[in-house]
């Protein structure tokens, strides 16, 4: 999944990136208004995590061009004000939760899960197609009777995101922008070396190749 950190903090951002990246996330950091503001316009992102007070342009007039663009990607706010007012303000501009600074890196990670799952329709940390279930929180893979299935981050990232998109053609460049981050050496043929060991793993029917057009996560529910 793929995450947009928009803070000038670099020591907070700093502190933050591993443990998204870790978390699973691929994470893209702009640390002011302008950068962020392109970022989320042109951007495909599953979230964004937005500071309030940036140089460049302010977090409020992020988020509102964002949406006026039609950019509808859960959007956590934080800032270091903690009036209520402001809170009213971030929510009412179309923000989908709001975090005080400082706060528990945890409480980030939490929130964050909760607010994808509630704008992808899920309850659980579980993911589910077929008799395959994703934990996201244990980052394995879990088929009946079987012993749970191990994943390394980029596995776990990739099946994620091919069970969140069941049944669609997903190009190897659009899988590659959503399980590295922006500084990785983006070689979308290591995408086909994932693949085959998802496959080993998981059973090679799920992901069908569409030669020339990518892969198709097969879900028949
Ligand atoms: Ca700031």
């Amino acid at each position: 999944m793929r995450l947009l950190l928009v803070e000038d903090d670099a020591a907070l951002s700093a502190q933050l990136q591993p443990q998204l990246e870790q978390a699973g996330y691929a994470v893209d950091w702009a640390d002011n208004g302008v950068d962020g503001l392109f970022l989320g316009e042109t951007g495909d992102y599953d979230a964004a995590i937005l500071d309030l007070g940036l140089p460049g342009r302010p977090g409020r007039e992020l988020l509102d061009r964002w949406r006026a663009a039609g950019r509808a990607m859960p959007v956590l706010i934080l800032t270091a004000r903690d009036t209520w007012r402001d809170k009213v303000d971030a929510l009412k501009a179309g923000a989908d939760d709001y975090l005080a600074k400082p706060f528990h890196p945890e409480e980030l990670l939490a929130r964050l899960q909760a607010l994808i799952r509630r704008s992808r329709g899920r309850a659980d940390s579980r993911i589910q197609a077929n008799d395959l279930q994703l934990d996201e929180e244990r980052q394995q893979a879990l088929l009946p009777s079987r012993e749970p299935i191990a994943l390394t981050g980029t596995e776990f990232r990739l099946l994620r995101y091919f069970m969140l998109h069941p049944n669609r053609v997903l190009s190897k460049t659009r899988l590659t922008e959503h399980v590295y981050d922006q500084d990785f050496d983006r070689d979308s043929n290591l995408i086909e070396v994932y693949v085959r060991r998802l496959r080993e793993k998981i059973g090679t029917e799920r992901i069908q190749t569409r030669r020339g057009q990518g892969y198709v996560f097969v879900n028949q529910d």
